[in-house]
């Protein structure tokens, strides 16, 4: 089967820091990859190459087969490809509920509010999307009233109004509790299940990795330095020394 994402030799320099140094990955339909590495060694900037918010000095990056690599960020999103951020986008002032509806309404808000079939319906979608995160009792509460871990899943719901092909998270439990990791996770994976998207997040937290993940792929400054499966990579010599400090 094709991939879903296929990223060819991408490089990116800033300065004399290589970022991206011929990263060549992809990335089949359906496949939970976590993207490792110490701080610096270049995942967010891969992140951001292939949403469209970093154009990459040279390289290709295609979906389903088509080269995406110099388009601006909302073309992408509209190909098929959501985000997350490390710390949420939100409307703080605004409630669970209404983040979502702006987001599903795209720019045509103004419109909705004279159209109130239209509203409801989008209201109703918007309330569907918090129920698959647990979290349609919080939909009319102000984000700014929200924990962490909550904001981190409306986040997540907001990249899931598109129903996109591939859904890139950085770092979806940074901020969240110990306690509240695992159940956090598993709110994103079985909320994303229906659409059965491919997900790409970055972590740091390898418990979360090697729980979620079906594959992991570790950087090091800016070079793929191991790919497969995470007992596989988290094993690896060269990853235990420069990713997880294990050795
Ligand atoms: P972290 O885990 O801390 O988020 P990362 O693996 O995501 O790290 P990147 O943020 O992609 O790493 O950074 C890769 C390298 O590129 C680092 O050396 C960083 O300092 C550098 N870099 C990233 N963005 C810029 C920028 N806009 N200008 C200059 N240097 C940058």
């Amino acid at each position: 089967m094709n991939p879903v994402l296929s990223v060819s030799r991408l490089e990116k320099r800033f300065g004399a820091v290589v970022a991206a140094d011929a990263l060549t990955l992809d990335i089949p339909a359906g496949q939970k990859i976590s993207l490792i590495g110490a701080n610096g060694a270049g995942k967010t900037t891969f992140v951001n190459m292939v949403t469209g918010y970093l154009k990459p000095d040279s390289g290709t990056i295609l979906l389903d087969g088509m080269d995406i690599g110099r388009r601006s960020p909302r073309s992408v999103a509209r190909l098929g490809i959501s985000r997350s951020f490390q710390i949420p986008q939100l409307f703080v002032e605004l409630t669970a509920a209404e983040n979502l509806t702006v987001a599903i309404s795209g720019i045509g808000t103004r419109m909705s509010l004279r159209a109130p079939a239209e509203a409801q319906g989008r209201r109703d979608k918007a309330v569907e999307l918090l129920q698959r995160f647990g979290l349609a009792d919080l939909a009319d509460r102000p984000i700014s009233e929200l924990a962490g871990g909550v904001r981190k899943l409306i986040d997540i719901a907001m990249a899931l109004v598109r129903r996109p092909k591939l859904l890139l998270l950085d770092e979806p439990t940074s901020g969240v509790s110990a306690e509240e990791k695992f159940t956090t996770m598993d709110r994103v994976i079985h909320a994303v299940a229906p659409d059965a998207a491919t997900i790409v997040f970055v972590e740091h937290d390898m418990e979360i990795v090697s729980r979620y993940a079906d594959r992991v792929v570790a950087f090091y400054q800016g070079r793929i330095l191991a790919d497969g499966l995470p007992a596989d990579v988290l094993n690896n010599l060269e990853v235990r020394r420069y990713v997880t400090g294990g050795v």
